[in-house]
C-alpha cells in the first residue's frame, strides 16, 4: 500500500520505532494498572506472568540495566530495596516471601523478583521458569547486597553453570519430593497450599 492510501494513524503506527520485547518492564514501570508501589528512586509492579500467587517485581526509576552493572555507589539503593521488600513482606503476613534477582535475567532493566514459596500460577510452566527460581539461578536478595558491599560489583555465572543448572533435575522446593514431569510437580505443590 502507497504511504497515500493510508490512514494518518496507521502512518503514525509505523512510524513509531517498535520497541524490543525486552524492554517490556520499562513500559510496564508505567502502566497504572500493574504499579502496586512508587518511591522517588524506585517502582515495584505486579508480574505480567506471575510464577506464584504472590509475585511483584522491584525496579529502580534509573536505568540500571542489571545486577552485573551495580557498583558501589548502588548499595544505598539495594538497601531501599531491603526496606520495600520488609513492607511488602508486612502486607503479606500469611505468606512466605523470597526475595532476590534472576543470575541470567531475560528482561532488561534491573529487576528484584518477590515471589510466594507456593510457586502455584498458570504461568509456571516450563523446567526454566522452576529452575530459574529454585536453584542457584536465583540470587537471594541479602547475597547480592553483601557481595556488592564487599567486592564493589557483583559476579556473573559462568555460561557451563547456567546450562547444567537451567536442566538440573525437577525438586520440591518444599520438600524433598523428586516429580517426574511438571503437571505432577504442578499437582504436587497444591499439597503444600
Ligand atoms: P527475568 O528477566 O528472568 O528475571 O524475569 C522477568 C520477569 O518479568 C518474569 O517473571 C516475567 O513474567 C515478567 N514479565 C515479562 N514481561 C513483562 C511485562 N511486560 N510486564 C511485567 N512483567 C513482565
Ligand atoms: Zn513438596
Amino acid at each position: 500500500m502507497s504511504k497515500r492510501l493510508m490512514s494518518k494513524n496507521s502512518q503514525n503506527e509505523l512510524s513509531k520505532p517498535k520497541k524490543h520485547w525486552s524492554m517490556g518492564l520499562v513500559e510496564s514501570m508505567k502502566d497504572a494498572d500493574l504499579i502496586y508501589k512508587d518511591s522517588d528512586r524506585i517502582v515495584v509492579i505486579r508480574d505480567k506472568y506471575p510464577k506464584a500467587k504472590i509475585h511483584f517485581l522491584v525496579l529502580p526509576k534509573e536505568n540500571i540495566t542489571s545486577i552485573y552493572k551495580l557498583t558501589t555507589k548502588d548499595v544505598a539503593l539495594l538497601q531501599e530495596f531491603g526496606e520495600i521488600l520488609k513492607m511488602i513482606q508486612i502486607e503479606h503476613k500469611n505468606h512466605h516471601l523470597n526475595a532476590g534477582f534472576h543470575a541470567v535475567p531475560s528482561m532488561q532493566r534491573l529487576h528484584m523478583h518477590i515471589i510466594s514459596k507456593d510457586m502455584v500460577s498458570p504461568c509456571l510452566k516450563t523446567k526454566v521458569h522452576w529452575n530459574s527460581f529454585t536453584t542457584a539461578l536465583f540470587k537471594p536478595y541479602n547475597d547480592v547486597l553483601e557481595e556488592l558491599k564487599k567486592y564493589g560489583s557483583i559476579k556473573e555465572v559462568a555460561n557451563e553453570e547456567y546450562k547444567t543448572l537451567k536442566s538440573a533435575p525437577l525438586k520440591c522446593n518444599q520438600c524433598s519430593y523428586v516429580p517426574k514431569n511438571i503437571p505432577q510437580l504442578k499437582e504436587h505443590l497444591l499439597t503444600h497450599l
